[in-house]
């Protein structure tokens, strides 16, 4: 199995992001990570880049293509909560939300897609929810512009698919990341309840299917939901 390839994983500074970059650097593949701020994990290359500006997002992809090579595989995990009931919501929590969690997934993975193109190799893993498909009180915004992801990936493949790419959506359940700490503790007991597994899970057990479905392995699936949520959202 070829673990030589490049890989960019967006929001690699902190959580999900972290943990895949991690892993693909333990794999021995050739990591770069967006960043806003901070850096990635040790034997990454980081590079700065706001997923809602296309042109930051282009220097960024640059700067790793001439540091590492063309991006091979690219997860698109950056994202953001904006959390409250709909008839509270600004046009700001919406749009900012979608920009960030949508938009910077066309953004990234348009960028990306040039040299894949070209080489009729890639791979491409967006980083949903399982609260896209299941629903979530005063995350309106959220789940909106994480279900788009499906459509998305569902898309790319039927562009891309006869190229070598492959596109599809990895969507966690409840991770142990600042995301879900900020819920009061009262919160996190009540969605335990709900979660087979009884638990959250850690960003590493994301890492690690995001990992296989960037792989050779993987080559023959595409267009897939691959839910990583103890069993939360079954069925959605
Ligand atoms: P964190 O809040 O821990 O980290 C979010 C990451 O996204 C940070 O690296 C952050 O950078 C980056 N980011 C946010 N906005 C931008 C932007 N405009 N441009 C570039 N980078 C940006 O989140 P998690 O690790 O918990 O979540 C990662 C992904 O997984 C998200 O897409 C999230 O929706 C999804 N997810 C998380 C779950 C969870 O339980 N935690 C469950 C299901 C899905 P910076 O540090 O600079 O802010």
């Amino acid at each position: 199995m070829s673990t030589d390839r490049v890989v960019l994983v967006t929001g690699g500074n902190r959580g999900i992001g972290r943990a895949i970059a991690e892993r693909f650097v333990r794999l021995g593949y050739r990591v770069a990570v967006t960043a806003r701020s901070g850096e990635g994990p040790e034997g990454t290359l980081t590079v700065r880049a706001d997923v809602t500006d296309a042109a930051s997002v282009d220097a960024a992809f640059s700067e790793v293509e001439a540091a590492l090579g063309p991006v091979e595989i690219v997860v698109a995990n950056a994202g953001i909560t904006k959390d409250t009931l709909l008839m509270r919501m600004t046009e700001d929590d919406f749009d900012s939300v979608v920009a960030t969690n949508l938009g910077g997934a066309f953004r990234v993975v348009k960028r990306a897609s040039k040299n894949m193109l070209r080489a009729r190799w890639g791979r491409v893993v967006l980083i949903s929810s399982v609260v896209g498909l299941y629903g979530s009180a005063g995350q309106v915004n959220y789940a909106a512009s994480k279900s788009a992801l499906v459509g998305f990936a569902r898309s790319l493949t039927r562009e891309l698919g006869g190229r070598g790419i492959t596109a599809n959506v990895v969507a966690p359940g409840f991770i142990e990341t600042d995301m879900t700490a900020e819920l009061p503790d009262a919160t996190q007991a009540e969605y335990k309840k709900n979660i087979p597994a009884g638990r959250f899970a850690t960003s590493d057990e994301v890492a690690g299917v995001v990992a296989w479905i960037a792989s050779d392995d993987a080559a023959y699936i595409s267009g897939a939901v691959i839910p990583v949520d103890g069993g939360l959202g079954m069925g959605h």
